[in-house]
Protein backbone atom coordinates (compact mmCIF):
# COMPACT_ATOMS: atom_id res chain seq x y z
CA UNK A 1 0.00 0.00 0.00
CA UNK A 2 1.63 2.98 -1.19
CA UNK A 3 -0.92 5.44 0.59
CA UNK A 4 1.15 7.48 2.81
CA UNK A 5 -2.09 8.46 4.73
CA UNK A 6 -2.16 4.74 5.78
CA UNK A 7 1.33 4.49 6.51
CA UNK A 8 0.66 6.73 9.08
CA UNK A 9 -2.15 5.21 10.43
CA UNK A 10 0.12 2.28 10.59
CA UNK A 11 2.69 4.38 12.06
CA UNK A 12 5.40 3.73 9.24
CA UNK A 13 5.25 7.61 9.09
CA UNK A 14 5.69 9.62 11.94
CA UNK A 15 3.10 12.18 12.31
CA UNK A 16 1.84 14.77 15.26
CA UNK A 17 -1.18 12.55 16.34
CA UNK A 18 -4.44 15.23 17.68
CA UNK A 19 -6.11 12.63 18.37
CA UNK A 20 -6.93 8.63 17.34
CA UNK A 21 -9.66 5.49 17.93
CA UNK A 22 -10.50 3.02 16.17
CA UNK A 23 -12.15 4.42 13.19
CA UNK A 24 -10.35 7.84 13.20
CA UNK A 25 -7.16 9.98 13.58
CA UNK A 26 -6.24 13.37 13.61
CA UNK A 27 -2.56 14.60 13.49
CA UNK A 28 -1.36 17.86 12.62
CA UNK A 29 -0.84 18.67 8.50
CA UNK A 30 3.35 18.85 7.65
CA UNK A 31 2.72 21.77 5.79
CA UNK A 32 -0.07 23.86 8.12
CA UNK A 33 -1.62 26.75 6.21
CA UNK A 34 -2.13 28.43 9.76
CA UNK A 35 -0.80 27.46 13.64
CA UNK A 36 -3.15 24.23 14.39
CA UNK A 37 -3.93 23.26 10.90
CA UNK A 38 -4.73 19.32 11.11
CA UNK A 39 -6.12 16.57 9.34
CA UNK A 40 -8.91 14.67 10.32
CA UNK A 41 -9.06 11.19 8.60
CA UNK A 42 -10.84 7.47 8.62
CA UNK A 43 -8.93 4.69 9.30
CA UNK A 44 -11.26 3.29 6.27
CA UNK A 45 -8.92 3.75 2.92
CA UNK A 46 -10.56 5.47 0.44
CA UNK A 47 -9.69 7.94 -2.44
CA UNK A 48 -12.97 9.83 -2.14
CA UNK A 49 -15.93 11.25 0.27
CA UNK A 50 -18.09 8.39 -1.67
CA UNK A 51 -15.64 5.75 -1.01
CA UNK A 52 -16.33 6.02 2.73
CA UNK A 53 -18.69 3.98 4.12
CA UNK A 54 -21.34 6.52 6.74
CA UNK A 55 -20.24 5.51 10.34
CA UNK A 56 -16.98 6.46 9.60
CA UNK A 57 -17.51 9.68 7.82
CA UNK A 58 -19.80 10.73 10.79
CA UNK A 59 -17.22 10.35 13.65
CA UNK A 60 -14.62 12.08 11.29
CA UNK A 61 -16.85 15.12 11.38
CA UNK A 62 -17.63 14.80 14.90
CA UNK A 63 -13.96 14.59 15.99
CA UNK A 64 -13.17 17.77 13.84
CA UNK A 65 -15.99 19.18 15.99
CA UNK A 66 -14.13 18.15 19.14
CA UNK A 67 -10.93 19.23 17.64
CA UNK A 68 -11.98 22.83 17.13
CA UNK A 69 -13.30 23.40 20.15
CA UNK A 70 -10.71 21.57 21.86
CA UNK A 71 -8.05 24.38 20.34
CA UNK A 72 -10.87 27.12 20.92
CA UNK A 73 -11.18 28.47 17.69
CA UNK A 74 -13.75 30.91 16.91
CA UNK A 75 -13.51 31.02 13.33
CA UNK A 76 -11.75 28.21 11.47
CA UNK A 77 -12.62 26.81 8.17
CA UNK A 78 -13.24 22.65 7.25
CA UNK A 79 -12.04 21.62 3.32
CA UNK A 80 -11.79 18.63 2.10
CA UNK A 81 -10.89 18.42 -1.92
CA UNK A 82 -11.84 15.38 -4.52
CA UNK A 83 -9.87 14.53 -7.37
CA UNK A 84 -6.89 16.47 -8.86
CA UNK A 85 -9.43 19.78 -10.30
CA UNK A 86 -10.27 19.93 -6.95
CA UNK A 87 -6.68 19.80 -5.41
CA UNK A 88 -6.67 16.91 -4.08
CA UNK A 89 -2.73 16.05 -3.67
CA UNK A 90 -3.34 12.47 -1.31
CA UNK A 91 -5.69 10.09 -2.30
CA UNK A 92 -7.21 9.23 1.08
CA UNK A 93 -9.97 11.09 2.46
CA UNK A 94 -9.20 13.82 4.86
CA UNK A 95 -10.75 16.35 6.13
CA UNK A 96 -8.53 19.69 6.99
CA UNK A 97 -9.43 21.89 9.74
CA UNK A 98 -7.40 25.47 9.56
CA UNK A 99 -8.16 27.77 12.82
CA UNK A 100 -8.23 31.53 11.15
CA UNK A 101 -6.40 33.61 13.74
CA UNK A 102 -8.07 36.70 14.87
CA UNK A 103 -6.34 39.68 13.16
CA UNK A 104 -4.58 41.16 16.67
CA UNK A 105 -2.97 37.95 16.96
CA UNK A 106 -1.09 38.02 14.43
CA UNK A 107 -0.14 35.34 11.38
CA UNK A 108 -0.49 31.72 12.21
P1 LIG B 1 -5.03 17.83 -0.19
O1 LIG B 1 -4.50 18.84 -1.16
O2 LIG B 1 -4.91 16.42 -0.70
O3 LIG B 1 -6.43 18.17 0.27
O4 LIG B 1 -4.13 17.99 1.12
C1 LIG B 1 -3.14 17.09 1.48
C2 LIG B 1 -2.50 17.62 2.74
O5 LIG B 1 -1.68 16.60 3.30
C3 LIG B 1 -1.58 18.84 2.52
O6 LIG B 1 -2.05 19.93 3.31
C4 LIG B 1 -0.19 18.36 2.95
O7 LIG B 1 0.56 19.35 3.63
C5 LIG B 1 -0.52 17.17 3.85
N1 LIG B 1 0.49 16.13 3.87
C6 LIG B 1 1.07 15.52 2.80
N2 LIG B 1 1.95 14.60 3.18
C7 LIG B 1 1.95 14.60 4.55
C8 LIG B 1 2.66 13.85 5.54
O8 LIG B 1 3.48 12.97 5.25
N3 LIG B 1 2.38 14.15 6.84
C9 LIG B 1 1.47 15.11 7.21
N4 LIG B 1 1.29 15.32 8.52
N5 LIG B 1 0.77 15.82 6.30
C10 LIG B 1 1.01 15.58 4.98
ZN1 LIG C 1 -4.88 5.25 2.68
Amino acid sequence: MACIFCKIIKGEIPSLKLFESEKTLAFLDIGPLSRGHSLIIPKHHGAKLHDIPDDQLAEVLSVTKKIAVAQGVQDYNVLQNNGRIAHQEVDHVHFHLIPKPNETEGLG
